[in-house]
């Protein structure tokens, strides 16, 4: 089947976090060192240097600091690196700017992660239109260069997984096409890890009998795939590997505003029955909420609690968390500190003398699950917890040997006993 060809644009922002990281710290202290131009790194605890890295300056890569790797070893390679902690915050606002001057080329807007998108821009420029493509591409570089201060890499071509192979070679602040007749020679070469869609595990097995590059997969009998991935994963490999791929860019669906709950109470609650009446309902109601967000494969970041007063006021608190949440006990502990403030605190409407009637509990800023998953805070997040397994592995052994050293000297020493 004969693929149909688009003009696909993929737009990664380069070292996302740490340049976005920076532009803060110029906002906040101007004239200080721009971090982008230093030896520095996004990631873990700063103070106490535990975690991973996040995000690394160009300079620090230079170095041989990688994303993923523990802080600590990565201060091995570069004693001098400036440590920066995540701050989400920013990074929601930066990817929220950059997705609206993106959306102004084309409503055919796929947001990836928080730092990369897909462009459809066929209706714009045909795929045979190439000087077009470049033309349009350095506009969108400019743009966000000169309104939002940080660099993208653009990658062109006439699918999703050659534009997005495009965005990732040389950087910062590049335009790179990977038309399908440029495949041999620009993708082929790569390592087969470095293929999209092409995990660890993947690569691992691929390694194991011989294929290392993309060209070998791509040349590779088909069969051989399937028979060491399975059947879909060996066909997907082989197409990707020779740059077909069919997916679209589908633009994100409209996306509840929020999710929440509210439960008018059987008796009115003030302080003598909050603790009896009122907290097993805000627990339920933390619990709905998180259930019906998990259903939705969404998560969210502010948690909102609310109340109708017995005279029908209605009042509320909410705040923002630092990590996005589906997780019940989450949402209770934070409704229940925002309950304490609002009901019970020195202006609490208890000390009022206001008795309420209904109570609400609700998660807003919502994003769905699959994108948080594909951030980079989720990627490390479960680096570190591979590293902790590791570790954990590791002193587990070394526990074990102790035992087993212990019981080979008892057992020496009970042989003596006995013979004495
Ligand atoms: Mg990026």
């Amino acid at each position: 089947m004969e693929q149909e060809d688009r003009t696909i644009f993929h737009v990664d922002v380069n070292s996302a976090f740490l340049s976005w990281s920076a532009l803060k710290r110029l906002e906040e202290e101007p004239g200080s060192v721009d971090l982008r131009t230093i030896p520095s790194a996004v990631g873990g605890d700063v103070k106490t240097r535990h975690g991973v890295i996040t995000a690394k300056s160009i300079p620090a890569k230079k170095y041989g600091v990688q994303t993923g790797e523990p802080v600590v070893k990565a201060l091995q390679k570069c004693p001098q690196l400036v440590l920066v902690p995540s701050d989400f915050e920013t990074y929601r606002k930066y990817s929220h700017a950059l997705m609206e001057i993106l959306a102004k080329y084309t409503p055919l807007l796929q947001q990836m992660s928080i730092d990369e998108a897909f462009l459809d821009l066929t209706d714009r420029i045909r795929p045979q239109d190439r000087e077009g493509a470049l033309v349009l591409a350095r506009q969108i570089r400019d743009t966000v260069r000169e309104q939002l201060g940080f660099t993208v890499n653009v990658g062109i071509s006439t699918n999703k997984l050659l534009a997005k192979m495009a965005s990732d070679f040389q950087k910062p602040d590049r335009t790179h096409t990977l038309y399908p007749e440029e495949v041999p020679a620009k993708m082929w070469p790569l390592p087969i890890g470095d293929l999209y869609g092409c995990g660890k595990q993947t690569a691992q097995k691929l390694l194991l009998v011989g294929i290392n590059t993309i060209g070998d997969a791509a040349s590779a009998d088909l069969a051989l795939l399937q028979t060491v991935l399975g059947e879909k994963s060996g066909l997907h490999i082989h197409n990707s590997a020779n740059g077909i791929s069919r997916s679209k860019v589908t633009p994100e669906r409209e996306q509840a505003k929020s999710v929440s709950n509210e439960r008018t109470l059987s008796v009115d609650i003030d302080r003598d029955n909050y603790q009896t009446e009122g907290l097993p309902v805000i627990h339920r109601l933390s619990e709905k909420v998180a259930a019906r967000l998990q259903k939705a494969g969404l998560v969210g970041q502010t948690v909102t609690f609310q109340v109708k007063s017995a005279d029908f006021d209605r009042y509320s608190r909410q705040t923002t968390l630092s990590n996005m949440t589906d997780r019940a006990e989450e949402i209770e502990a934070t409704a229940l500190y925002l309950a304490g403030q609002l009901l019970n605190g020195p202006d609490g409407l208890f000390e009022k003398g206001i008795s309420i009637r209904l109570i609400g509990v609700g998660v807003s800023r919502l994003t769905e699950k699959q994108m948080q998953q594909l951030d980079l805070f989720a990627w490390a997040e479960q680096n570190e917890e591979e590293e902790k397994k590791r570790q954990a592995a590791k002193a587990r052994q070394a526990k074990l040997n102790a035992m087993m050293e212990q019981i080979n000297g008892r057992f020496g020493s009970g042989t003596v006993k006995k013979g004495e």
